[in-house]
């Protein structure tokens, strides 16, 4: 969400302001922003509306590489994850008492040259973010949703997740679920 942005543009000028004074802090501000492959953050806002998923994910888990594409077979890897990307309500199945349809989807990583990237991507470990907006004609119902993302990610292990809806604030932890299971949805649910 757009507090966890502001967070990671400030952390950004004061990293550069600690590096400008003492070169040897620079590492430890790069740990701040590791991402941990086969790990992504998912925040779930519930607001007015719309549902909104803003993802996090390392390039990783989503291609297999952090870089720009180079061969025929890497290009064609980004194609189909844009696609699965762009089609999101079948990755995200919100529960339908809220009523959504799928909104706007904003994909962004500079490594891929989708988007406007987040300017604290790390050097060598590019994330892809993503924005999926749904509207709803009921969305304060909604207390759950299916995520696909372990059946379209193979090399994903974990979500972690947060929720603000009406109910209040929540905090979620997915696991990939063990053998043929992972192919199924994996229900982020909340409230009562
Ligand atoms: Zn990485």
């Amino acid at each position: 969400m757009k507090h966890n942005r502001l967070r990671r543009t400030t952390g950004l000028a004061m990293a550069a302001a600690l590096f400008a004074a003492a070169p040897f802090l620079s590492a430890q501000a790069q740990q701040q922003h590791a991402h941990v492959h086969g790990q992504l953050k998912l925040d779930v806002a519930v607001d007015g509306p719309t549902v909104v998923i803003d993802m996090e994910s390392p390039l990783d888990n989503i291609v297999g590489f952090e870089r720009a594409p180079k061969t025929d077979a890497e290009k064609k890897a980004v194609e189909d994850a844009v696609a699965v990307l762009r089609a999101a309500d079948k990755l995200f199945v919100v529960d339908p008492a809220a009523n959504c349809k799928l909104g706007p989807v904003d994909l962004r990583s500079g490594a891929l040259g989708l988007g406007n990237p987040d300017p604290a991507e790390p050097v060598g470990h590019a994330d892809l973010d993503a924005t999926f907006s749904f509207n709803c004609t009921n969305a304060s119902a909604a207390k759950f949703i299916d995520v696909n993302l372990f059946g379209a990610l193979k090399g994903l292990r974990q979500i972690d997740s947060q929720i603000a809806s009406a109910q209040g604030q929540f905090k979620r932890q997915l696991k990939r679920p063990a053998g043929a299971q992972a192919s199924q949805p994996v229900r982020l649910s909340w409230g009562k």
